[in-house]
């Protein structure tokens, strides 16, 4: 079994990397942010430097079958210039045995979008939509089967197995887990995956204590695994935005328009009881910016939480609530942040959120390990310019917010087993 590619002697060898090249295009296919291609670059130049080649897979948007506008030659440039060598382009991803064949140490080849094939996912596509029970699971049998050929194909052109693809860690796809079984001495993460588990080991495993998570975001019912996972975990629980308002209605407080969910009443009244249970704190919002509308130019007003007026709606966390969770920052040496406290996108309602990104950078400083991850309060703290000032911040949304569920990211377990 190997880990990590910091043990991996590359010389001579070929290795094939799943990366996560899902950059956004322009109507002219110029790539509009390169963050990705950019994380990805100390991974493949560890295997150039050490003399050996890269074999480059990743997937571009949701294509249903080949479709140019997904295709991966529109950024074979950018890579070209952040790797520093020419990256040859294969059109093809099944057909690059040849082109894999003849690289020599220190070149790479990138392979067309590995969505092009409905193998990659191993879902049926083209599926008439009045299709019977067994028509489906008669399909998802083909697609299953000739997944194997496909993953054996990618799988030929290499000697080892790199996934540096934190984004689609928490899906089972062919080039994200399957391949893995083909290299069971030769499979390894690369940094960007490496940095993402330690990030999430930090947290969850060797939490140093006391372990705050801060839970924003609009809705429970998104939250409800993150918040049923973490109750069980941490010393404090700091639940914010716009599903604070259905913990607050939960326990009797009046919230006016506030956003809610009443069927999550039962869920948010049993994820009290377990933190009292355990002992854990758990901290709503006290004080509330209210405004009329959905709208940044709304009139806005200042309630206690649980007393909000009848025609206003909670949009962000007031003073008084900012005052007692800064404390409870101030005192954790270990924090996770998921989801913004307020409406961040509107800027009257964004000082809760931006106090909350200038109370952990702060703990930061002072030494607390901070991770911010999966989901809106990443946008939140690069857009308002404290993503170096935390210990880490995740690059996947949907697979970050399945590891702090407490699942099994399936990319993770390919490489462990
Ligand atoms: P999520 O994707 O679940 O993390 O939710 C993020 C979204 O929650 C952002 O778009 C915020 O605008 C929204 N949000 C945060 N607080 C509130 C609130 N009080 N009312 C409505 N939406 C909110």
């Amino acid at each position: 079994m190997q880990q990590f590619i910091d043990k991996y002697d590359f010389k001579g060898k070929k290795a094939i990397v799943r990366v996560d090249f899902n950059v956004p295009l322009n109507e002219n296919f110029e790539i509009t942010d390169d963050t990705r291609i950019r994380r990805a670059m100390p991974t493949l130049k560890k295997v150039l430097a050490e003399g050996g080649s890269v074999i480059i897979m990743s997937h571009l948007g949701r294509p249903k079958k080949v479709d140019p506008k997904f295709s991966l030659k529109h950024i074979v440039g950018r890579v070209s210039e952040c790797l520093g060598v020419p990256v040859q382009f294969a059109e093809d991803c099944q057909k690059a045995k040849a082109q894999a064949d003849a690289l020599k140490p220190g070149e790479a080849l990138l392979l067309e979008n590995l969505r092009f094939y409905a193998e990659e996912e191993g879902k049926p596509r083209g599926l008439a939509e009045d299709a019977s029970e067994e028509e489906k699971k008669a399909a998802k049998a083909a697609v299953k089967a000739s997944q194997k050929e496909f993953v054996k194909t990618l799988a030929s052109y290499a000697d080892c197995y790199i996934n540096d693809a934190f984004g689609t860690a928490h899906r089972a796809h062919g080039s994200t887990a399957l391949i893995a079984e083909y290299f069971p001495n030769d499979k390894m993460f690369g940094y960007l995956m490496e940095g993402e588990i330690k990030a999430i080991d930090n947290v969850l495993k060797n939490a140093k204590r006391p372990l705050t998570a801060i839970i924003g975001g609009s809705k429970v019912s998104s939250k409800l695994a993150v918040l049923k996972n973490l109750v069980g975990k941490v010393d404090n629980l700091i639940i914010g935005g716009g599903m604070g308002y259905t913990f607050i209605k939960a326990q009797g407080g009046k919230i006016g328009l506030s956003l809610h969910e009443d069927e999550l009443i039962p869920d948010a009244l049993e994820i009290l009881a377990t933190a009292k249970e355990k002992g854990v704190n758990v901290s709503l919002s006290v004080q509330t910016v209210a405004g009329q509308a959905f709208d940044n130019d709304t009139p806005r007003k200042i309630f206690d939480t649980n007393n909000i007026g009848d025609e206003w709606e909670g949009m962000d966390a007031a003073p008084a609530t900012l005052e007692n969770w800064k404390k409870i920052i101030m005192n954790s040496k270990t924090i996770l942040w998921n989801g913004p406290v307020g409406v961040f996108e509107l800027p009257n309602f964004a000082k809760g959120t931006l106090q909350i990104a200038e109370d952990l950078a702060e703990a930061t400083k002072n030494g607390a390990y901070t991770l911010v991850g999966g989901g809106d309060s990443v946008a939140a703290v690069t857009q308002m310019g404290y993503a170096d000032k935390v210990s880490y911040v995740s690059t996947g949304g949907g697979a970050m917010l399945e590891a702090i569920e407490g699942k099994i990211l399936p990319g993770i377990a390919a490489i462990q087993e």
